[in-house]
């Protein structure tokens, strides 16, 4: 292990560890006076206590980025390129290390928390190509001795505000976009799991990133009012729930920031007669209490077609006594505890509204699960929803999966399209003629066929329709690249002075 790593093991295994603020290149105690408790949800002990920072902390990174900008606009690409693929080195390096802080704070199973690491790289190794995706046009002659071309320059400082359920990997959807374009940045990462955010600004500091080009300031709806209304911020990325997706998107706007918002989702996966009913319930399993459901791709409503329902519930039911819930760090358990106390209830407190509301408890997640202090919660599934049911209509995040019956697949799509999200969605099918009638009509910004969680692959983008997001551009991949750049386009004349003429005429091209 390296320093990086032993500092915060350390931290870990001793007292309640201080989480400060990243700002110029150097931890920065908060001044504030407020701060929040950070627990080990598999212990349900505190683990840290994180600084929550004030309007004047929130500028004070905002200035250190401000003028780090300065400089880092003009690197030249391929140093910027160079830079890259050392930073991709280090955080392949540190995966493991990584990868444990966010069981220790998140509380997701080892396994999915590389998987999570994993899968941030990829946006990382994207950003390697940042010369090509920055690649201009040229127009030749567009009028006699014109020439006209266009450029991407980056907008200055940007900001991150980002969710509890992906404390490395959302901030890497940002970061490694806006940096890799010019831009420098400032992260509000969730202050329930916060140490990703440090570890993350430590290796890009050790990899040779300039001070001031990446900063964090941690708090809560203080430190994003800060953040959406300084002068100085030009564009902000945001992923949450999706109240305050729609709250941030409309005072960024308001601010005359450049916005993408995304939020909340309640993913449906379509089980069609034809499907293979073993593959379906696997997928169905996986992508429903993986992460323990708190995944804004996580599969939480199942819509069996007509004969497809009695066998889908009896091999789901199948499965789940064998669902191995426990410490995230012990490489036996398959599931973690969810992330606080608070969202442990809540989520619980939704079987029993789900029972009285009418839908069949098959399997109660409340009876099962270690004991202990951890916020740990059984696997829970509910049968025979109906879309007026708050089961149906609530983003749970947790590990409660519901089934609604329908008899046809027109049925089916109507309910997907009707709903007010439209993040991920996913048909289980042996028919390519159905799944790809399904991909046309489906209203729903990313789309799984016999994939249960079509995250999108690090070139193209992510981002759902409906209020799944709240913007025009989706995060990394290409539209990512677009997002944090500004398009310049220069028309330009090398005049032959012998030619010069006064003419008051408007421009022609022809
Ligand atoms: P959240 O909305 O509670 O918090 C997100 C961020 O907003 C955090 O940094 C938090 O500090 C801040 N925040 C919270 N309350 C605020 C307020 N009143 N004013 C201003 N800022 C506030 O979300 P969460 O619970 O951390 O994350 C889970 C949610 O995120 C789920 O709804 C999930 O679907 C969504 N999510 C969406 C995507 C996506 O890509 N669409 C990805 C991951 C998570």
């Amino acid at each position: 292990m390296t320093e990086v790593a032993d500092q915060f093991t350390e931290e870990r295994s001793g007292e309640v560890a201080r989480i400060t603020h990243w700002i110029d290149g150097r931890r920065v105690e908060g001044t504030s006076g407020r701060s929040g408790p950070v627990y080990n949800p598999a212990t349900g002990e505190q683990s840290g206590e994180v600084d929550f920072a004030s309007v004047d902390e929130v500028d004070a990174a905002v200035q250190a980025a401000r003028r780090a900008f300065e400089s880092w606009r003009t690197v030249s690409l391929s140093r910027r390129t160079e830079l890259f693929f050392r930073i991709r080195e280090l955080f392949h390096d540190h995966s493991e290390d990584l990868a444990r802080l966010l069981t220790l704070e998140h509380g997701k199973v080892l396994s999915d928390a590389k998987g999570e690491v994993a899968r941030g790289l990829e946006v990382i190794e994207f950003c390697c190509g940042v010369p090509e995706l920055l690649k201009g046009s040229y127009s030749e002659q567009a009028s006699t001795g014109i020439d006209v071309y266009s450029i991407r320059q980056p907008h200055g400082v940007v900001a991150g505000i980002t969710p509890f359920n992906f404390p490395a990997m959302v901030p890497m959807w940002m970061w490694a976009p806006a940096i890799a374009c010019g831009n420098t940045f400032v992260l509000k990462p969730s202050e329930k799991d916060p140490s990703a955010s440090m570890l993350t600004a430590e290796l890009l500091k050790e990899a040779g990133l300039p001070d001031g080009v990446f900063n964090v300031v941690h708090g809560d709806k203080v430190a994003v009012d800060a953040v959406l209304e300084h002068p100085e911020i030009a564009a902000v990325s945001f992923v949450g729930s999706t109240p305050i997706a729609r709250y941030v998107y409309e005072t960024g706007t308001k601010a005359g920031k450049r916005v993408q918002a995304l939020g909340g989702a309640k993913n449906h996966m379509i089980v069609l007669p034809d499907a293979d009913i073993e593959m379906a319930a696997d997928a169905a399993v996986s992508a429903g209490y993986g992460s323990a459901g708190e995944r804004c791709m996580a599969v939480s409503m199942l819509v069996a077609v007509g004969h497809a329902a009695d066998d889908l519930v009896g091999a789901i039911q199948e499965r789940l006594p064998k669902v191995k819930v426990g410490d995230g760090m012990n490489p036996d358990s398959e599931m973690g505890p969810l992330v606080t106390r608070e969202h442990r209830d809540k989520v619980a407190s939704y079987i029993e509204k789900g029972a009285a509301e009418g839908a069949k408890v098959v399997t109660d997640g409340r009876e099962t699960g270690p004991d202990g202090g951890g916020f740990f919660l059984g696997v829970t599934l509910l049968d025979e929803v109906t879309p007026e049911m708050d089961v149906y209509k609530d983003e749970i995040f947790g590990p409660v999966l519901g089934i609604t019956r329908v008899g046809t697949y027109e049925e089916a799509v109507r309910l997907v399209n009707e709903n007010p999200y439209g993040n991920g969605v996913a048909i289980f099918t042996r028919d390519g003629g159905v799944a790809r009638q399904f991909q046309f009509e489906v209203n729903a910004g990313m789309v799984g066929v016999n994939v249960p969680i079509p995250v999108p692959v690090a070139y193209y983008s992510f981002g759902g329709w409906k209020n799944s997001l709240f913007g025009d551009l989706h995060v990394y991949g290409p539209e990512g690249i677009q997002f944090y750049t500004q398009g310049k386009v220069v028309t330009s004349r090398w005049p032959d002075p012998a030619t010069s003429k006064v003419d008051l005429g408007f421009p022609q091209t022809r």
